[in-house]
């Protein structure tokens, strides 16, 4: 499942970044692109499961959805909702993506005590 492979990939970033104890952590933060397919509310799942068999309680996920926005040749930049969307202005599917693709941590809240 891939959401859980990417839950477990973020801990330990997490792990290795902000705090070697993962019991201090009372949020993370995490915003994830619209094209990244990934499913938030699998990966919320995926990374409380893990805290949970870590017998660390409490930790709140709060994921972002960040749109996809593409920019087009002609400069129009719009909202991709699906793949085959054109521009809005001239039709166009020549795009680059902006964002809509990432899965990004935002910020990670410790607590200090
Ligand atoms: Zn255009």
């Amino acid at each position: 499942m891939h959401e859980l492979a990417l839950a477990q990939d973020i801990v330990e970033t997490i792990n290795e970044k902000v705090t070697d104890d993962l019991r201090k952590i009372s949020n993370i933060n995490l915003e994830v692109g619209a094209f990244s397919g990934v499913v938030p509310e699998s990966l919320a799942f995926g990374i409380e499961t893990i805290f949970a068999d870590k017998k660390v309680p409490g930790v709140k996920v709060t994921i972002v959805k960040v749109p996809t926005i593409a920019c087009c040749t002609c400069g129009k930049e719009y909202e991709l909702k699906e793949i085959f969307e054109t521009c809005p202005v001239c039709r166009s599917f020549e795009r680059k993506l902006i964002s809509g693709m990432e899965i990004l941590i935002k910020s990670v809240e410790v607590s200090e005590e």
